[in-house]
């Protein structure tokens, strides 16, 4: 699947001398959404996946879409603060500074096969975060799953070298 062109690539944002990928013209397409839901649920179809775990905000849009064209549960990882009942919290490093992801403890058996989606791989930080609190719930992580992933930075080889499978649907 060709994406190039439902993905823009904006100059100096958020900061200058940074491309932007943004997906939003993809979500606006209804045929290529479709087609990349699709894509990701012949994947996981076959796989026994019980959970998509999504990352805050916009792996939220596509693992609740996957969720639903499954027929499984949807589990959020949010930044702090937002989620109401017993939470588990990850803090990782960021470019400057660090951030934190939470999941609700109870969202998450033992033993459940998850797959973990974001829109983007960058350095990694994020996802890893989100694999070390996927762990300590025990879960069975069968895959990592990125409509983007940005080559040049060493989020594909951290996955790579923690031997977690890793899936993307078009790289930059
Ligand atoms: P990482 O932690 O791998 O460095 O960064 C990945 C996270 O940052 C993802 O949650 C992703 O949404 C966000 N992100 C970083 N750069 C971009 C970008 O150029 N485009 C989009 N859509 N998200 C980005």
């Amino acid at each position: 699947m060709n994406l190039t062109n439902v993905i823009a690539a904006i100059p100096d944002y958020p900061k200058p001398g940074v491309i932007f990928r943004d997906i939003t013209p993809l979500l606006a397409d209804g045929k290529v959404f479709q087609q990349v839901i699709d894509q990701f649920a012949e994947r996981y179809r076959p796989l026994g996946v019980t959970k998509v775990v999504g990352i805050e905000a916009r792996g939220f849009i596509f693992a609740t879409a996957l969720a639903y064209a499954l027929g499984i549960g949807f589990v959020p990882l949010r930044k702090p603060g937002k989620l109401p009942r017993a939470t588990l919290s990850q803090t990782y490093a960021l470019e400057y500074g660090e951030d934190t992801l939470e999941i609700h403890v109870d969202d998450i058996q033992p033993g459940e096969r998850v797959v973990i989606m974001d829109d983007l791989l960058a350095t990694g930080g994020t996802v890893m975060a989100a694999i070390e609190l996927l762990r300590r719930q025990q879960a069975d992580i069968v895959e990592c799953a990125f409509v983007i992933t940005l080559n040049d930075l060493e989020g594909h080889s951290r996955l790579a070298n923690a031997a977690i499978p890793y899936y993307t649907l078009c790289t930059f």
